[in-house]
């Protein structure tokens, strides 16, 4: 039995989160692969690095430095303290030289965000031997974690990371040692950091785990489990037992911040379960994520949001019977890689959803078709979209109907409608000022079993 265990922010962000973390590894039967974050705080001040550079680097390196060592050492003393130092110095040399290299290089971000998985997957190893495990530090170089892709939103290249991973990662869990490894990013052609996005070690840790043919994935983190709706938005949101594949997708892509956009794929096509937990109450048992649940006759299960983004709505005279036209519009967009959240079309219209920030880029490129074929285009900014997740959601009568009562009782405009993937999902979307409000009631009025 091989688990993959993924740790985040928050359960690597101290001393006392760390043991904590140590024994949940050491208590888990069976060969183990670790994947961590950075420890909290750490990523958004290597991102600020890199957005502003700063005039007291020396000052604020001690300052990230300081961190890392007093947790050092208040985990463990002695030799293995030393020990640790010696490896600390040389990583603290990686990050300063990243520091300094050369900023018009376009994985400079990359290279410099994605130093703080380097020290939190080193601070665990050494908490692990200091309890007299075997265990080691493995960086995605070492570990031979392949990506591919535009600076700062990489994709893991599974072929190539699977036989990498074979080689690297798999002898060391026949001989009992316990790798720990950096979660977050991958290594390019260039043999560069290649970063998977914000929160990307969730998907770092499914990666690895269709890497190696793992068991159980299991994503460790600060709540009980994937909840009915975001708790801090919903306080009283629940916690699911069971979700499949495909809801625990949609939720995750449209907004549900507890895992990843993609983090399902790579386990999916495994057909490897996964389990969301909390490592600050490892005895709760957490959301398993798996190929199918029994139904329960709900209404929704959960409600997500995404939020930041923008309609761009193309006119031109019966668009809809020049399928060509709109061909080459999507063909264009796909040119420079922006994602597409949905579509809608209707006689003379095409309506695209895209992130605020990419309306500009979007519109230059749109500018370069051939003039004339296009009348006009509308942008509509800041909107978000509302992912409802539920069993057979767009099966049951009336359904859409009570959602959409929900969205009237907020005075809520809907502007785009959309299903998603297997009848799990109904997708719309809403000005931003309303987001809060339309998830608040359809939380409270259909989030439960229907009697
Ligand atoms: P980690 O650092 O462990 O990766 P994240 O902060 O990335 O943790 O994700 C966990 C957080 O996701 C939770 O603290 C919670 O606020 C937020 N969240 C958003 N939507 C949901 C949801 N549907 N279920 C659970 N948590 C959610
Ligand atoms: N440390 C990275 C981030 O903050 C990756 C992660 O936490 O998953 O985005
Ligand atoms: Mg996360």
């Amino acid at each position: 039995m091989i688990t993959v265990m993924k740790f985040g922010g928050t359960s690597v962000g101290s001393a006392e989160a760390l043991k904590r973390v140590a024994n949940i590894v050491a208590n888990k039967e069976g060969e183990k692969v670790v994947v961590v974050s950075a420890m909290s705080g750490i990523t958004n001040f290597l991102v600020s690095v890199v957005d502003n550079p700063m005039t007291d680097l020396d000052g604020i390196l001690d300052q990230f430095a300081e961190k890392h060592l007093s947790t050092a050492a208040q985990l463990f003393e002695g030799e293995t303290l030393e020990e640790f130092r010696t490896e600390f110095e040389a990583r603290m040399t990686g990050l300063r030289a990243a520091i300094d290299a050369d900023r018009d290089d376009p994985f400079y971000g990359d290279a410099v965000v994605s130093q703080g998985e380097r020290f939190s997957s080193l601070l665990l190893a050494y908490v692990l031997r200091s309890m007299g495990h075997r265990s080691v530090a493995l960086t995605s170089e070492d570990a031979g974690i392949v990506a591919v892709g535009q600076p700062l939103s990489g994709s893991a290249d599974l072929l190539n990371t699977a036989t990498g991973m074979t080689m690297k990662v798999k002898p060391l869990l026949s001989m009992g040692v316990i790798p720990i490894i950096t979660g977050f990013y991958g290594v390019n052609a260039q043999k560069k950091p290649l970063t998977f996005g914000r929160g990307g070690s969730d998907y770092s840790a499914a990666v690895v785990a269709n890497a190696i043919d793992a068991d159980m994935l299991e994503i460790w983190t600060d709540v009980d489990g994937f909840m009915s709706a975001d708790p801090r938005i919903i306080p009283d949101a629940v916690k699911i037992d069971e979700m499949n594949f495909g809801e625990a997708a949609e939720l995750a892509y449209f907004g549900a911040k507890v895992l990843h956009p993609r983090t399902i794929e790579p386990v999916r096509l495994k057909h490897i379960p996964l389990k969301v937990k909390n490592s600050f109450r490892p005895d709760e048992p957490g959301t398993l994520i798996h190929h199918l649940r029994k139904s329960k006759n709900e209404l929704l299960r959960s409600v997500a949001a995404k939020t930041d983004l923008s309609i761009i709505t193309i006119s031109s005279a019966e668009i809809a019977y020049r399928p060509a036209m709109v061909a080459r519009i999507i063909e264009k967009i796909a040119e420079i890689n922006v994602i597409i959240y949905s579509i809608s079309t209707s006689l003379s219209t095409v309506a695209f959803l895209v992130h605020n920030n990419d309306v500009k880029m979007t519109l230059r490129q749109l500018n370069g078709l051939s003039g004339g074929d296009i009348e006009r285009i509308d942008v509509k900014n800041n909107v978000a979209l509302i992912c409802a997740v539920g069993d057979n959601l767009l099966d049951k009568c009336g359904v859409s109907g009570d959602i959409f009562s929900a969205v009237k009782e907020a005075e809520a405009n809907v502007e785009m409608i959309s299903e998603g993937a297997s009848d799990v999902s109904l997708n719309f979307v809403v000005p931003m000022n309303k987001v809060v409000e339309v998830v608040k009631i359809l939380h409270d009025k259909y989030i439960g079993v229907i009697e």
